[in-house]
């Protein structure tokens, strides 16, 4: 079976469990960082932007702290995290930097991915970090993240991550080095899958029973994220990364799980803006925009005629033609006072009315769905 090798993969996210990275007694394991960080720095020379999604942050704090008990209170993990994390991060920056690249540490919480607003608020800073040539490590903001709103594994983080900046590629290095029939350890029968097509009930039976405690970032929480990113055009990896060098061991000859991504991802999400019952707002903008929206283009602030509704920066707003009916649906980047403000403005001159150099669009083409009847009208008319 022939696959695309890392490089040729425009945007890959990494995700990095505990256990490859802390050992419990003597700590940060510094020479596997360090060879990651190479397989890194090649990835970088071949211009493919990676983004890193380390774990690590409780066990290592437990390490340093000499925590030596089992199980840990919610604010004793939350303080390991907070002494953990920041050696953490610091080893990263250190190894990356001699390798000639810049880092960066996002730590999010559940809500930043969930919560539209914040969602877009994230993914603007992150790709922003990328366009500065930076590599991002991200780990959850274990300590405030509480037990009711925290991710708990990093797996389902790191695909909600890598869909929320488009990523092509999500990679799990862990101790598992891909999907099996039935649990390898104990059961003998158990055959490697090298490829999942699309993840089935069938597939769901393979990763065992439901979560527990002890199997957070075990398979189950692996085919989450698989259903996250395949759904969102990601395509995932899972892999070994107990030897040195596990990203380059992926194109030789180690053993890994591909779980393709889904070929029609972009119509899933418009169909979600789309499916939105209650429009937050409306956005009224004259033929030219209408006729810019049919044509695949953003939303800008000069077409917009009149805004009404009180909505937040992405929340769902209709967008309503001169004709009175709607034209497309879509996430809008403005709050309603500052939509407002700016409508009927030339983007040259947002900046100084809002006091701050915002977005250029009011609502981005990659958040917007048309409605069917916009562009059939205007095909017509344009044929007729
Ligand atoms: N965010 C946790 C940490 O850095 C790891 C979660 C996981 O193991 O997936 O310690």
């Amino acid at each position: 079976m022939t696959r695309s090798p890392l490089k040729a993969h425009r945007r890959i996210t990494v995700k990095i469990g505990s256990a490859l990275l802390v050992d419990r007694k003597s700590g940060l394991k510094r020479a596997w960082l360090a060879a990651l960080a190479d397989d890194i720095a090649g990835l970088r020379a071949e211009g493919v932007e990676v983004l890193v999604v380390s774990s690590g942050a409780i066990a290592l704090g437990r390490t340093i702290l000499g925590i030596e008990r089992r199980t840990l209170k919610l604010e004793e993990s939350q303080a390991a995290a907070a002494v953990g994390q920041i050696a953490l991060a610091g080893a990263w920056d250190e190894e990356l930097r001699k390798r000639g690249l810049k880092s960066g540490q996002v730590l999010v919480t559940l809500g930043d991915t969930e919560e539209r607003r914040r969602y877009l608020n994230a993914r603007a800073t992150i790709s922003t970090l990328l366009k500065m040539d930076v590599v991002p490590v991200i780990n959850e903001n274990d300590t405030v993240a509480t037990s009711e709103i925290r991710y708990g594994d990093n797996d389902r983080l790191a695909a909600r991550v890598a869909t929320m900046l488009g990523a092509d590629l999500l990679v799990l290095l862990s101790d598992v080095d891909g999907l099996y029939t039935a649990p390898p350890a104990t059961n003998p029968e158990a055959r490697f899958i090298p490829v999942v097509e699309t993840i089935t009930p069938q597939i769901e039976a393979m990763a065992g029973a439901a979560a527990s405690e002890l199997s957070r970032g075990g398979m189950r929480t692996k085919l989450d994220a698989g259903r996250i990113a395949t759904a969102a055009g990601t395509a995932m990896l899972i892999a070994s990364g107990t030897r040195l060098n596990p990203l380059s061991a992926i194109d030789r000859d180690a053993r890994s799980t591909l779980f393709k991504a889904s070929r029609t991802p972009v119509r899933a999400y418009k169909t979600w803006i789309a499916g939105q019952l209650e429009p937050a707002g409306t956005i009224g903008v004259d033929e030219g925009a209408v006729r810019a929206l049919v044509a695949g283009k953003s939303l800008l602030p000069a077409g917009v005629v009149r805004v009404s509704g009180s909505f937040a920066r992405g929340d769902t707003v209709a967008i309503v033609g001169p004709d009175g009916r709607e034209a497309a649906r879509g996430l809008v980047a403005y709050d309603a006072a500052d939509a407002v403000r700016i409508a009927g403005l030339k983007s040259g001159d947002i900046a100084e009315v809002l006091g701050y150099e915002a977005r250029a669009a009011m609502v981005h083409r990659d958040d917007l769905v048309l409605t069917p009847h916009a562009r059939q009208d205007r095909t017509e008319k344009a044929e007729g």
